[in-house]
């Protein structure tokens, strides 16, 4: 049976690992949370007192992690000083570029196969075992990569070579925050303009402004019943995720000299928005800030 070393069960991780579970796989739990533990073993996992007691005999190490000092603290100082070198290393969570193939070097300099492989889809997704991953790895170790991914993926595609999973996985999300305030700018012009959202909504989605944030994600309450605008904003993806996101990619395009304007704005919207006590609040609530008002409680 395939041995996986599952460290942090969070939002995200805590779905993950029992997927893992579910498709019949060890799996070793480990979390600074000891209630995050106990879900870990009410949904099939071993919880583990350590680390390194949950990589010892690993065959896939797979990390879930808040950002980037986490990663990095964790794979130095305890999963690869005790990992077994032949343990396939996976970390999930969303991180700097930087530190993504900083790892992957210590890592793979000490003769382990490692890959930064993000993903895209919440927590529904994390406990439905449909997220997508964006990989970075070397070539040759993808297939063992999929393989290890597959109980909790819909797609899983490779997007080069270490830190490339980080890179597309920023790079998509600046491409949503972005078309995300540009249809709320629309929707909120439109409202002073005297035109019906609903009936703006049915014209946009035919021409040529049809993007995902307007047809599957509309802030506008009404036209997609599954919006997170229909529920108060409550769940979906929070717009203190969405800021981190958009951080790192401004983090990364000032590293790189590109020029990534909107994404600035972007970053400096979301960021008023968080201050104004939106950060709860699923991102595509900015429409309340463009629409001149304060975030609902
Ligand atoms: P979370 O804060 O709910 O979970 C992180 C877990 O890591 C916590 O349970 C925490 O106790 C644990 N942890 C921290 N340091 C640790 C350590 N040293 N050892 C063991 N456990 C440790 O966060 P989340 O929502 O699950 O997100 C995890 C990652 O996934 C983040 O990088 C996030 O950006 C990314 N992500 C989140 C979503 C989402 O919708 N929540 C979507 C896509 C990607």
């Amino acid at each position: 049976m395939t041995r996986i070393a599952f460290i942090g069960l969070g939002n995200m991780g805590g779905g993950m690992a029992a997927n893992q579970a579910k498709a019949g796989r060890e799996v070793m739990a480990f979390d600074l949370s000891a209630a995050a533990l106990e879900k870990a073993r009410g949904a099939g996992c071993t919880p583990a007192a350590s680390v390194a007691e949950a990589v010892k005999t690993a065959d896939a190490v797979i990390t879930m992690l808040p950002a980037g000092p986490h990663v990095r603290q964790v794979y130095a100082e305890q999963v690869l000083p005790n990992a077994p070198k032949s343990a396939l290393l996976i970390d999930c969570s969303t991180i700097d570029v930087e530190s993504a193939r900083a790892v992957a070097k210590q890592a793979k300099d000490q003769g382990f196969r490692f890959a930064d492989a993000p993903v895209s889809g919440g927590t529904a997704a994390a406990e439905a075992g449909s997220l997508a991953f964006m990989v970075g790895c070397d070539e040759a170790d993808f297939a063992a990569v999929e393989e290890t991914i597959q109980p909790m993926s819909r797609a899983t595609i490779r997007a080069g070579d270490h830190g490339a999973g980080q890179a597309a996985k920023i790079c998509n999300n600046m491409v949503l925050g972005i078309s995300m305030i540009g249809v709320c700018e629309a929707f909120a012009l439109a409202e002073k303009l005297g035109l019906d959202g609903e009936r703006f909504f049915e014209i946009a989605s035919k021409s040529s402004g049809q993007c995902w944030s307007l047809t599957s994600y509309c802030p506008w309450p009404g036209p997609v019943p599954t919006a997170p605008s229909n529920r108060g904003y409550e769940g979906g993806f929070a717009t203190a995720m969405m800021l981190k996101d958009l951080k790192l990619a401004q983090e990364a395009a000032a590293k790189a000299g590109a020029a990534t304007p909107l994404g600035s704005t972007a970053e400096g919207l979301y960021a008023l928005f968080d201050r104004l006590g939106g950060g709860g609040k699923d991102f595509s609530a900015i429409l309340e800030l463009l629409r001149g008002k304060a975030p609902a409680a």
